[in-house]
């Protein structure tokens, strides 16, 4: 396809009356139904004098109107720029001055951040009830509106995203449809989904997870159970119910799922499922090992990054049915990928040793958007994208992620990898999760310090769990300050936010 109303026309034309999404508002469509709304919305939109050039705001929580949305607008040559409407005004606002919206369509309930977003221009609420045309026109006028012919070039931009703002304040990404309509196809056709599969969903569509995993299933057919919100108990319900499939669940909520899994004495049935991915952020491997068990079904790690626009590697369902120590892995490079590690000098490093993970390949963004609309190169000389993980290779094939550059520790003058003193705290029975962070440090310029929740009605100390962690690691990685906490702060997709632990630790010296 060449692009998302193209393929869901062909959809209708294949199968108008089979049930594409439902979601928590109380609508559900068919493909027929999907495609004659998002004509009607792109034509609202095109009414509206949105056109090429312009960027449109995109600010609600997933349901079938947010699709809409988004398809509607991005065929009138527009562009969604799909937003996290868990950040603040002040993000918002950073946001929206690199992209300059000419309107933000928002759920009422993020009326104000829309403002921040799009501070001049027209407003939208996204509410299915007010009609399909999310656009002050109607549905008459909105059918007569032109609206953009096709095919589109193959590496145009269609939709603006942002990278999750881990590591620093996020970043605006282009989607193109080489990169992210090509690989919602190859996704489909890998692991062969079909329109008998049922889709459970709740990660955003603001972020490429939740964008792509809609659109895969859409392409393919499936129903989606298109979730606001991630509920452990309600998946469970939903994947019973609804005879679900394909699931997501990146490690968080992963856990959270066997929690309330053991904590039921009726089990749920989930003989349906035949695919669940985590993937996003770090797997406990002991985690994944119960899961194989519980899910009783195929497990697909995905390891890839905004910026790639579609999956880099991945652990699949045939390396689980091998034994042993590879589930600590994120799996083999897909074959559209070229990926080596490299040193600080830009070196490939042998076979077994850490490095800087550079990707190369066709999908790879064109660049950071900017506020003249002109992508930022982001390659080195031969056309490399260095992700900021680090990385191993086993002799097999196999890629380890080891950490994120940035959060990496240097205390006098040695490398500490914080994920894996996390995984040498985790082993302790008290500790729930765990952030290790640099802190400054007089003496040893950082030093590894652990942030920790504790399981309810734990008595461990920091001492106990300092001691704990120094039968398990090298002296200079045992962490030299503890702090017990109720949680950790996370971002929308669930990972932790090691630079506001930092923030909070600044000038300390110790
Ligand atoms: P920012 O770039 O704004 O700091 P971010 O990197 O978290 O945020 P995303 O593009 O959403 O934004 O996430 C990609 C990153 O997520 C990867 O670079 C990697 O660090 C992490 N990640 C993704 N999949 C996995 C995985 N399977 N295992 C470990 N880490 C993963
Ligand atoms: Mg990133």
């Amino acid at each position: 396809y060449q692009n998302w109303q193209e393929m869901i026309r062909d959809r209708k034309s294949r199968t108008p009356d089979l049930l594409a999404i439902t979601d928590d508002r109380a609508d559900a469509v068919t493909f027929e139904e999907l495609h004659d709304r998002i004509a009607a919305n792109a034509a609202g939109w095109s009414a509206t004098g949105a056109g090429p050039g312009d960027v449109i705001a995109v600010l609600g929580r997933n349901s079938i109107e947010l699709v809409v949305n988004a398809i509607g607008i991005a065929a009138t040559g527009a562009l969604p720029m799909m937003l996290n409407w868990r950040l603040t005004p002040a993000e918002l606002a950073q946001l929206g001055s690199l992209a300059n919206p000419v309107a933000v369509v928002a759920d009422e309930a993020f009326t104000d951040n829309a403002a921040a977003v799009c501070p001049s221009g027209r407003r939208v609420v996204l509410d299915h009830r007010a009609g399909s045309p999310s656009a002050p026109t109607s549905y008459d006028q909105a059918q007569q509106a032109p609206v953009r012919p096709l095919p589109l070039p193959d590496q145009e931009t269609f939709a603006l995203l942002h990278t999750s703002g881990t590591t620093g304040l996020p970043r605006v990404i282009p989607l193109t449809y080489a990169g992210h309509i090509w690989g919602c196809g190859r996704l489909s056709e890998m692991v062969g989904m079909t329109e008998r599969d049922v889709h459970l969903r709740f990660t955003p569509l603001f972020h490429l997870a939740g964008l792509q995993e809609i659109f895969t299933a859409l392409m393919s057919g499936g129903l989606t159970i298109l979730r606001e919100a991630f509920d452990p108990e309600q998946w469970l319900d939903d994947a019973e119910q609804y005879g679900v499939t394909f699931g997501h669940l990146p490690p968080v909520t992963m856990r959270r799922v066997l929690e309330a899994w053991d904590g039921r004495s009726d089990k749920p049935q989930l003989d349906n499922l035949r695919e669940v991915w985590y993937g996003t952020a770090p797997a406990d491997p002991a985690m994944v090992a119960q899961a194989l068990e519980v899910f009783g079904c195929g497990l697909r790690q995905v390891y890839g990054m905004t910026e790639a626009q579609s999956p880099v590697s991945m652990l699949t369902p045939e390396d689980h049915l091998e034994p042993d120590s590879r589930l600590a892995s994120a799996g083999r490079p897909l074959a559209e990928w070229e990926v080596r590690l490299v040193d600080a000098e830009g070196a490939e490093v042998p076979t077994g040793q850490a490095g800087e993970i550079t990707v190369r390949g066709r999908q790879l963004f064109p660049g950071y958007w900017s506020a003249d609309g002109a992508p930022s190169v982001v390659t080195d000389a031969d056309g490399w994208y260095h992700s900021g993980d680090i990385g191993r290779f086993d002799d097999r094939g196999y890629l380890f992620i080891v950490d994120r550059l940035k959060d990496m520790i240097v205390t006098g003058g040695e490398n500490v990898y914080p994920a894996e003193v996390e995984a040498a705290l985790i082993a302790h029975p008290d500790v729930i999760e765990t952030a290790v962070i640099g802190i400054p440090s007089d003496k040893w310029g950082e030093q590894v310090h652990a942030v920790i929740v504790l399981r309810a009605g734990s008595t461990a100390s920091a001492a106990d769990l300092i001691g704990f962690a120094r039968t398990r690691l090298g002296g200079f990685k045992v962490p030299r300050s503890v702090e017990i906490v109720s949680e950790l702060p996370r971002n929308a997709s669930g990972k932790i936010l090691k630079r506001t632990l930092r923030q909070s630790h600044q000038g300390i010296a110790q």
